[in-house]
């Protein structure tokens, strides 16, 4: 391909994105294919000769298209959102365009000094403090991988690493049941072992660990002649938004000298708006916080923010550096690959740049607020129903519920069948999820383009589809 043409088709993608954009309302949100009917479309093998890109573009559409999941639809209320803006997609496009691997300062110094603005700006904008730096990960995962790594390496006195497992002190790590599963894969990644990730009860409208029995466990693990390493602490958890008391956890931390990490993946973006912050209180007090601008500030996937206390305990649990790494003769400088897990790494920074001077903190502060009340109202409708429950009240914009009419004998059977005849019909996406031993349909409003009217239409589509079911 020349660059006439590389020119011709990137004007024509533009113009098909915003007609794509456009015209999202009149798609089902989720695909509506069976497995295997993109594949059967693929030939098994590559082509040996070229085809020209008016066919393959051709071919986009037809076999494509179809098996997309739109997840930047109005009306995409399942998992968390990853949403886009449009400035973050122009961004990545530069970013595809110069194309930089950016795993040394050297290799990309642009890329590494706006990743450490980019994530200055972050931290300010929601509130923390300036003791934290920050680097982006391409997950939130990767972030508590390494915030577990470092847990590890810090209790074993920088010795895991080097010497492996076997023979040095059994570590425990404390969280409660609303994490993410990112924290067990942590846990068996790190060699600590799912039997050392001890699960502390909860309570509360929140869900929060209990600190008594956090610190009775940690007393227990210590008497055993067992280490604890560390706690991973939510704010924000997947099920059902579920947040630890930050403030009483850090507390409890600071006796054993423990490392605190915090997940705040998705509800961190939240943090943006100073009236949310008391859903962290105490932040400031943890070694490392994630939070993942991919999820809900329009910085589209992948953009993971992950704050550190102490950069330099990071940099020995994960810095390697042969000599074809090395870079002689510059002090002072970062290289992010030593803070994260691959080597390699994208310029995401530009998108958090681009977003930012965009829309400015307001505009993105305007947008969660939307969602935040629009949650909340349409909470509000399903509350004051005979047939339905609230399960979790709104955590931001994500609450639980189930249709729950009397004398139904299978009530979780029946919240599955809804879900599924639901995201069938199209018009929104949900999904569902397990608290109290109860099957929930979990609702979360956080698309860029989404209007009330979006958000409350969850209402009509659930009852009336809720009506044919028996
Ligand atoms: N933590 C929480 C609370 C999440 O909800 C998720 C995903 O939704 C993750 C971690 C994992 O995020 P990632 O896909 O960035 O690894």
């Amino acid at each position: 391909m020349d660059w006439d043409e590389f020119a011709k088709w990137g004007a024509r993608i533009s113009d098909w994105a915003r007609g794509y954009h456009e015209t999202l309302r009149d798609r089902p949100v989720r695909a509506q294919v069976a497995p295997g009917d993109i594949l059967n479309q693929l030939p098994v093998a590559a082509p040996q000769s070229g085809d020209d890109m008016e066919t393959v573009f051709a071919d986009f559409e037809k076999v494509v298209m179809p098996g997309i999941t739109h997840w930047q639809h109005p009306r995409f209320f399942a998992y968390f959102p990853a949403n886009a803006t449009p400035p973050s997609m122009l961004a990545d496009y530069l970013a595809t365009v110069i194309a930089p691997q950016c795993m040394l300062w050297q290799t990309s110094p642009a890329a590494t000094e706006m990743e450490t603005r980019m994530l200055q700006w972050l931290r300010g904008s929601l509130g923390l403090a300036d003791h934290f730096e920050g680097v982006i990960q391409d997950s939130a995962s990767t972030a508590t991988l390494a915030a577990v790594l470092t847990m590890r390496e810090r209790a074993l006195g920088w010795a895991g690493n080097e010497e492996g497992l076997s023979g040095l002190d059994t570590l425990r790590i404390y969280c409660s049941n609303e994490v993410h599963t990112s924290v067990d894969r942590a846990i068996w990644i790190s060699g600590i072992g799912q039997k050392n990730l001890r699960r502390i009860p909860t309570h509360g409208p929140l869900r929060a660990m209990q600190p008594e029995a956090l610190e009775a466990a940690i007393k227990e693990d210590i008497a055993k002649g067992l280490k604890p390493a560390g706690i991973v602490a939510c704010v924000g958890g997947t099920g059902t938004g579920g947040c630890d008391d930050i403030s009483a956890v850090c507390d409890i931390a600071a006796k054993y000298d423990l490392y605190v990490h915090v997940d705040a993946a998705w509800a961190g973006a939240a943090m943006i708006c100073p009236e949310f912050r008391h859903l962290w209180e105490g932040v400031d007090k943890a070694d490392s916080v994630v939070f993942n601008p991919h999820k809900w500030l329009g910085m589209q996937f992948d953009c993971s923010a992950h704050f550190v206390k102490n950069p330099d305990d990071l940099v020995r649990t994960l810095a390697i550096k042969p000599e074809y790494l090395k870079t002689h003769g510059h002090d002072g400088i970062i290289n992010y690959s030593e803070w994260s897990v691959p080597l390699g790494r994208r310029f995401r920074a530009l998108k958090i740049w681009f977003v930012l001077r965009v829309y400015g903190v307001e505009g993105l502060q305007e947008m969660i607020r939307n969602h935040v009340a629009w949650a909340k109202d349409l909470h509000d409708l399903f509350a004051a129903e005979q047939d339905y429950e609230i399960v979790t009240a709104p955590v931001l914009s994500l609450f639980t519920f189930r249709y729950a009419p009397g004398g139904h004998s299978d009530l979780d059977g029946l919240n599955q069948r809804l879900v599924d005849a639901v995201n069938d019909d199209g018009r929104i996406y949900i999904t569902q999820t397990r608290t109290n031993d109860q099957l929930v349909i979990r609702f979360q409003a956080g698309q860029v383009n989404a209007t009330q009217e979006d958000v409350l239409l969850a209402f009509d589509v659930t009852r009336e589809i809720a009506g044919t079911l028996t």
